[in-house]
C-alpha cells in the first residue's frame, strides 16, 4: 500500500479511536501531538524500505533483509499494542495505532505480513499495491470509517 493511502487509514483510525476523547486532548494541548504521532506510525514500518534497498546483494528474503519483513512482524504489532495497554501516554497510544493500522492493511495485500518466518504470512489477498484494488479497499475502509462516526457523532 502507498504511503498516502496509509496515512489516510491511520487518520480515518485515529479519528474513530480518540473521536470521543477529543475534547479531553484539546484542553490538554495533546490534539496535534497525537494526531502527528499516529501519522508517523502509520507510515513507520514503511522505513524498512530504505534498509531493504542497501541489502539487495543478499539473494534469499529474510525478516532481516527484505521489506515487509521484522518491522511488519505480527508479534512486534503485538508487543506495541500491549506496551500501549501499559504506558499511559497520548501520543504514544496514536503512534501505536497507526503502526498497527499499516500492518493490519498490509496483511489484506497479497504480499501480506509475516507471524513467524519471513515465508510465514498473513495475506488476504484483497488487493495489490498501486492498483486499482489497492483504491477500493482504500475507499471501503474510509467509507465504514464515515458511516460509522455518522453513526455516533
Ligand atoms: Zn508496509
Amino acid at each position: 500500500m502507498k504511503k498516502a493511502s496509509h496515512t489516510l487509514i491511520g487518520l480515518s483510525g485515529f479519528w474513530l479511536v480518540f473521536q470521543p476523547h477529543l475534547q479531553q486532548l484539546a484542553v490538554n494541548h495533546q490534539t496535534s501531538t497525537a494526531l502527528f504521532a499516529c501519522m508517523i506510525g502509520s507510515i513507520a514500518p514503511d522505513f524498512d524500505i530504505y534498509a531493504s534497498n542497501m541489502n539487495l546483494r543478499f539473494k534469499e528474503r529474510s525478516l532481516w533483509n527484505a521489506h515487509r519483513g521484522i518491522t511488519h512482524h505480527a508479534i512486534l504489532g503485538l508487543l506495541l499494542f500491549l506496551t500501549a495497554l501499559i504506558i499511559p501516554n497520548t501520543a504514544f497510544k496514536a503512534f501505536v495505532l497507526g503502526y498497527i493500522l499499516h500492518l493490519l492493511a498490509d496483511m489484506l495485500s497479497k504480499l501480506g505480513i509475516p507471524y513467524w518466518s519471513y515465508q510465514d504470512r498473513f495475506a488476504l489477498k484483497l488487493y495489490e499495491t498501486g492498483k486499482l484494488s489497492e483504491f477500493l479497499v482504500l475507499s471501503a475502509i474510509i467509507a465504514f470509517t464515515a458511516i460509522i462516526m455518522h453513526q455516533i457523532i
